[in-house]
């Protein structure tokens, strides 16, 4: 049975609340997102972290900065535990996703899969001695993640969006992609419906970061083609509201057409409204 957006509300020790949002449910296979915390963020964007646990086995990805790591584990302890991690998957290098992965390296034996490109410059997050020898690096072309009883996630190639080297995590079971910094939305959670629903009116929350952070119109079209047509439950990026339904549809249809990053770079610095 799937029960889509469950959300698990927790109060902290320090009062306030704690938000997991199930976002798929099977007997064997969960994904949530953890942590939409109302009331302590950390200063700078706030930030999406993913587990998805199947059978005894977790995944995390994205998970977060420095700043949110002790409350993403208190999120995470509500569903397994540090010696279940398996694998952090990291779409890119950006430090509201790396931030924290010293110390979750210190309490779990994860092996940790970025890019070949940020496999040199992870460490430099200073990294606890010998964490270098569990990081994979993912090729180019991207890999994919076993789990013991062979079910797989997809590590899809989603290069100069925005990172050069950069993925997008599909997971078949639920039919969720998890894609990093794409959809993202530049909003704090205090504004955050959990989901978007009605995308012309979300529009605004992403259209600027899109164009300035997202490279150029081929890299879109690229992703485009490698993401074929696999169905989409959910969009989950790494920042804002998760796209669902009709908005999946308008998502894919508006970054299509959208002019963005060298497109757009004009002499001087400028770039096109
Ligand atoms: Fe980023």
């Amino acid at each position: 049975m799937n029960n889509y957006g469950n959300v698990k509300n927790t109060t902290h020790a320090m009062g306030w609340r704690m938000r997991n949002l199930e976002l798929y449910r099977d007997s064997n296979h969960l994904c949530v997102l953890l942590h939409e915390t109302e009331g302590n963020e950390e200063e700078g964007i706030h930030s999406n972290q993913y587990l998805i646990l199947h059978r005894e086995e977790g995944v995390l990805l994205d998970p977060g900065g420095f700043g949110v790591m002790p409350d993403v584990l208190e999120a995470m302890l509500d569903y397994c535990m540090p010696e279940q991690i398996k694998a952090i998957i990291l779409s890119h290098q950006d430090p509201d996703i790396v931030g924290g992965l010293a110390s979750w390296l210190e309490i779990t034996q994860a092996q940790v899969w970025i890019s070949r490109l940020w496999t040199r410059f992870i460490p430099h997050y200073g990294l606890p001695p010998k964490a270098v020898e569990r990081l994979i690096a993912i090729p180019d072309e991207g890999a994919r993640f076993t789990w013991n009883d062979g079910t797989e996630l997809e590590l899809l190639p989603a290069h100069f969006l925005h990172s050069e080297g950069n993925f997008h995590v599909y997971d078949p079971t639920s039919q969720i992609l998890f894609s990093g910094d794409l959809g993202a939305a530049e909003m704090s959670s205090a504004a955050l419906s959990p989901f978007v629903d009605d995308f012309p009116a979300h529009v605004c929350q992403i259209a600027g970061f899109h164009r300035r952070y997202m490279v150029s119109h081929r890299a879109v079209a690229v992703w485009r083609a490698t993401l074929g047509d696999r169905p989409l439950s959910m969009i989950a990026p790494q920042h804002g509201a998760i796209y669902r339904g009709r908005a999946i549809t308008d998502f894919l249809a508006w970054i299509d057409e959208l002019p963005c990053g060298v497109d757009c770079l004009q002499p001087g610095g400028r770039f096109l409204p």
